[in-house]
């Protein structure tokens, strides 16, 4: 038992006493991991553990009286290191990580917008801080699976909310595609069960518009029958990186949805030379992988080929950071990969950035761009360029490097009508503006004013209460 559990013990504040989880303080010997993310380290006062939503509302209440930042972590894997902070109170969500599929089969179409309903479909309840390796994990046994990302430690809290692409994407659509519902701890300590029938603007709001509305302490995902996967990484000789992307583009344009790929130009870094691969995943039962991959074989010189048969809940990675140096990231949804888009992303790798193009489409696109607060659902694809700088990581909630973005990034940029905030190091009005349309930025206004009226989660990619209407074309 933690000594907070002990409703009489005076050294925990008056809110914190008698809590079924834990509470955490500079000395203790799980703070340091706890006050710590992927990308930041932090100094909060006290971390809380909560098990239950009882535990979520005593923490919120206690940093309201005290006038405390408030971070809210699940997995721990945000680029912008906002689950940590310094002097205020971190609400970890380790303890609420429980999957469950708790009856039979729904029916055939539930909560698949993106048209790709099938029979078998699971109603699946996961608490917001389980890891996406724990849920392929214990979907896996009963042939199941979820959409999400590629990263096995990425937490489900934050990547739902942000939207979730992962290597079902052009088959499945986004994470948030699947959701049924979200259990939310308002900023008045209520929890709400948010549902396309019940607090239908919250339950739209946290499908794409981030951590602005509450804590999430649980979500209600329908998960789907998934095959055995063809996955694996072509590794190309990297000596004319535009033929090969526009092999690649031209190759996914007709490819099946079943068909998700990623290239990835790597310049040379930590010692190592320049690389292109294309790390694919194929998902059919029907014969057909050879239609699919085979074409991608000839895309270039292939140097190595690890693409294998692979059980799904296997294909998600352990990701690790590079050692020092903290990572500069941006992102652009682009609608066509045309050939003037390419040479830019070209250009991008060529200055030093890594540069990876996600293919999008399929059943991504098909789900309407007001259904969810991440709209941009005409992209053919998301170019990532990144690069790892000297220094440490900060919690102050931007990569610190202003607008200029990672070597050659704005030449990318030029291009997209769309930002995804969960690949995005840097938190500015601009990302903000990129991320939402102004339709969808004021619904998502109107609604935080509707939850928190006084900004209490508005650490990372901030909806503010008080933003003036975006269309009227004006933004804070
Ligand atoms: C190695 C790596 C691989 C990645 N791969 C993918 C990928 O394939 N696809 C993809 O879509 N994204 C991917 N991402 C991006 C990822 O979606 C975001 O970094 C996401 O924020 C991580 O979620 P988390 O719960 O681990 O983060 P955390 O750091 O715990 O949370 C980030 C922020 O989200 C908010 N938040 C988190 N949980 C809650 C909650 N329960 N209630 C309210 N607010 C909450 C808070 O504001 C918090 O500060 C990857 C990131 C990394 C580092």
């Amino acid at each position: 038992m933690n000594d907070a559990n002990d409703p009489h013990d005076r050294r925990y504040p008056r809110e914190l006493r008698g809590l079924r989880g834990d509470v955490l303080l500079p000395e203790d010997d799980e703070y340091a991991a706890a006050a710590s993310t992927f990308f930041a380290s932090g100094k909060p006062a006290l971390v809380v553990r909560p098990r239950d939503a009882a535990d979520v509302a005593a923490a919120i209440r206690y940093v309201r009286r005290e006038d405390l930042a408030l971070s809210v972590r699940s997995g721990g894997h945000g680029l912008l290191g906002s689950a940590t902070n310094d002097g205020g109170l971190v609400l970890d969500l380790i303890h609420l990580d429980s999957v469950e599929l708790p009856g039979p089969d729904v029916p055939a179409g539930t909560a698949h917008p993106a048209g790709t309903g099938s029979t078998g479909n699971r109603l699946v309840r996961i608490g917001a801080g389980a890891t996406w390796g724990k849920v392929m994990r214990t979907l896996d046994p009963h042939g199941l699976g979820l959409t999400a990302g590629d990263t096995a430690g990425v937490g489900v809290g934050g990547l739902t909310l942000g939207g979730g692409i992962g290597w079902l994407v052009r088959k499945h659509g986004l994470a948030i595609d699947h959701l049924v519902a979200a259990r939310v701890v308002t900023a008045d300590g209520r929890l709400l069960t948010a549902t396309p029938d019940q607090h239908a603007d919250l339950f739209w709001a946290v499908r794409g518009g981030g951590g602005n509305f509450g804590v999430v302490v649980g979500f209600d995902f329908v998960a789907g029958p998934v095959p055995l996967v063809h996955f694996g990484t072509l590794t190309y000789r990297p000596d004319d990186p535009a033929r090969l992307v526009t092999a690649w583009r031209d190759h996914m344009r007709t490819a099946p949805e079943s068909l998700t790929s990623t290239l990835a130009l790597i310049p040379p870094m930590f010692g190592g030379p320049a690389k292109a691969t294309v790390t694919l995943c194929y998902a059919d039962d029907a014969a057909g992988p050879l239609r699919a991959i085979g074409p991608l074989r000839a895309i270039g010189e292939v140097l190595d080929d690890d693409v294998r048969v692979a059980r799904y809940a296997d294909v998600l990675a352990d990701a690790h950071r590079p050692p020092g140096g903290r990572l500069l990231s941006r992102n652009a949804l682009v609608p066509t990969l045309d050939d003037a888009v390419i040479d830019a992303a070209v250009a991008a790798y060529l200055s030093g950035s890594s540069t990876v193009l996600r293919s999008l489409g399929g059943a991504f696109g098909r789900v309407p761009a007001d259904a969810t607060a991440f709209a941009h659902r005409d992209a053919e694809a998301m170019i990532v360029c990144a690069a790892f700088l000297p220094g440490d990581a900060t919690t102050a909630g931007t990569d610190a490097d202003g607008d200029a973005g990672p070597p050659g990034w704005a030449g990318v940029a030029r291009h997209g009508t769309g930002v995804y905030l969960n690949f995005q190091s840097s938190d500015t009005s601009a990302d903000l503006a990129a991320a939402y349309p102004p339709r969808t930025y004021d619904r998502l206004v109107a609604t935080k004013r509707r939850y928190d009226p006084d900004n209490l989660f508005g650490r990372a990619h901030n909806i503010a209460p008080s933003a003036v209407p975006a269309t009227e074309g004006v933004r804070q």
